[in-house]
């Protein structure tokens, strides 16, 4: 699964090790330690919804690049190290489609192994429900290739939308909004998270 070969503290060469019940991939230098276990990310999509006549829009964006360039999808992106959550959602929503939302709720996460659908490294990926708050959709015409506000019924029309995309949107349609898992903390918001069920508040 790795193509790791030296080690990142002390670049010795890695061999296998047993340790912790399985083989893992390890650096045997003396002093050193070091254990590769693997590589871990986060992603984070939002589902952002508004109103249209009696009708429900949710926002899609068109990717512009590889992989699935052309594919049609909600926002999101990797969060960063140093980036909690909601905030990341938030602003792959703005940095993608233009678009100012916050985050209600975690409707739904995916969690797949490396090499699967999921992507290069083992990932988790978080559904969060946003609340609308402004702005048109715009997109760079580089990353995003177009952006804009669709009913389920325009969606069936539109070629190459995400499976998990619309079952995202399906999701939030069908369930109350903050019925999912909100965000508190218990100390610095901005870098400690938890999410969980009925006390949360809208960030
Ligand atoms: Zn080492």
């Amino acid at each position: 699964m790795t193509r790791m070969n030296y080690c990142p503290q002390c670049a010795s060469p890695l061999a296998r090790r047993f340790d912790g019940g399985r083989e893992r991939i390890a650096c045997l230098a003396e002093g050193c330690g070091f254990i590769y276990f693997g590589d871990f990310s986060i992603g984070c999509a939002g589902v952002v919804v508004r109103p249209r006549g009696n009708e429900i829009e949710a926002l899609l964006v068109q990717r512009g690049q590889n992989p699935f360039a052309g594919t049609w999808q909600i926002p999101g992106g990797y969060a960063e190290y140093d980036e909690v959550l909601s905030l990341a959602v938030e602003r792959e929503v703005e940095e993608e489609a233009g678009i100012v939302a916050t985050v209600s709720d975690v409707v739904a996460f995916r969690h797949a192994l490396a090499g699967s659908s999921g992507g290069p490294s083992t990932n988790v990926y978080f559904i969060f429900r946003l609340n609308y708050v402004s702005g048109e959709p715009q997109h760079d015409g580089d990353e995003i290739a177009a952006a804009g506000f669709y009913t389920l019924d325009e969606m069936e029309d539109i070629e190459g939308v995400q499976g998990l995309s619309k079952w995202g949107i399906r999701q939030v349609l069908g369930s109350k909004s903050g019925s999912g898992l909100s965000v508190t903390s218990m100390g610095d918001p901005n870098t400690w998270q938890i999410y969980g069920l009925g006390e949360g508040d809208s960030r």
